[in-house]
């Protein structure tokens, strides 16, 4: 495997399973360095035995601004200059709205918007004082498609990617690049309380793609010359009616 991302430095936030591990996996195999950000500790723990000694764990909870505020200085403390930062982490919620819990809007707009904004301003100061940088998100097809039954997690995703679009023009006379990668289903805990049958369908039709897949986009979005940027890659499986 070409070892195009060598001496470079990345952060993934929710590392520790899914999108963020396999991303990490990729980009440690491109020969980077990788911060794997997660709140859970164990699984962060148990990913970066396995992944070898350029994979350093740190524990923070995105949704706690005391914790993101420590995230940056460990970052550098851990594993030098900040290259890359792949905002990440998000969780999931669907349903029909007049069925579902009404704290549900404030949990996943405070993860899936308000997390990616407060981790991404933590690190932008940094990587404008180095002239150089790198920021994904990984945002959804739900970002750019209403998916009628999941409304909550679909209006973050626009969110979202209103967001990245805006930033991306804001600091790209700083030298930064800014993309998102936007997956249709990908098989990972986070789909896990879909329906049974929902699921079933979803595979019976070859509906659904791989976390390994997503970290392809994302290896490929950074390996391009500085002078381009993927802004939306969009990753769906053939058989979709998204
Ligand atoms: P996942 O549940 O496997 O991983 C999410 C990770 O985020 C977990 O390790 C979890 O511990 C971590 N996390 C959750 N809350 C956190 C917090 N407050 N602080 C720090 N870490 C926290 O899910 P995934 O499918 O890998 O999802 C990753 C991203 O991909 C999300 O933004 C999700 O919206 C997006 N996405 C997923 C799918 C899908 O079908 N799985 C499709 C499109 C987009």
């Amino acid at each position: 495997m070409t070892q195009n991302l060598t001496g470079k430095t990345a952060a993934i936030t929710g590392a520790a399973s899914g999108i963020g591990l396999a991303c990490a996996k990729r980009l440690l195999a491109a020969g980077a360095r990788v911060v794997l950000v997660d709140r859970d500790g164990e699984a962060l723990a148990r990913a970066c035995a396995s992944l070898g000694p350029d994979a350093i764990p740190l524990v923070v909870d995105l949704t706690a601004p005391a914790s993101v505020a420590g995230m940056l200085p460990a970052i550098l403390d851990k594993a030098g200059p900040l290259d890359i930062f792949h905002a990440n982490a998000g969780s999931y919620v669907g349903g029909p709205v007049s069925e579902g819990d009404p704290d549900a809007w404030d949990r996943m707009l405070n993860l899936n918007v308000n997390a990616v904004f407060r981790s991404i301003h933590a690190v932008l100061p940094h990587m404008i004082e180095r002239k150089t940088g790198d920021i994904l998100v990984t945002s959804s097809v739900a970002g750019v498609v209403p998916v009628i039954w999941e409304p909550v997690y679909t209006a973050s995703k626009h969110a979202v990617q209103a967001f990245v679009h805006t930033l991306r023009r804001q600091v790209i006379p700083h030298g930064l690049r800014v993309g998102a990668v936007l997956p249709g289903p990908v098989v990972t805990a986070l789909i896990a309380d879909w329906p049974q049958e929902k699921l079933d369908a979803e595979r019976a039709r070859g509906g659904l793609i791989e976390a390994e897949e997503v970290a392809e986009a994302v290896h490929f979005m950074l390996t391009r010359p500085r002078n381009v940027t993927i802004r939306d890659l969009v990753i769906l499986p053939q058989s979709t009616d998204l």
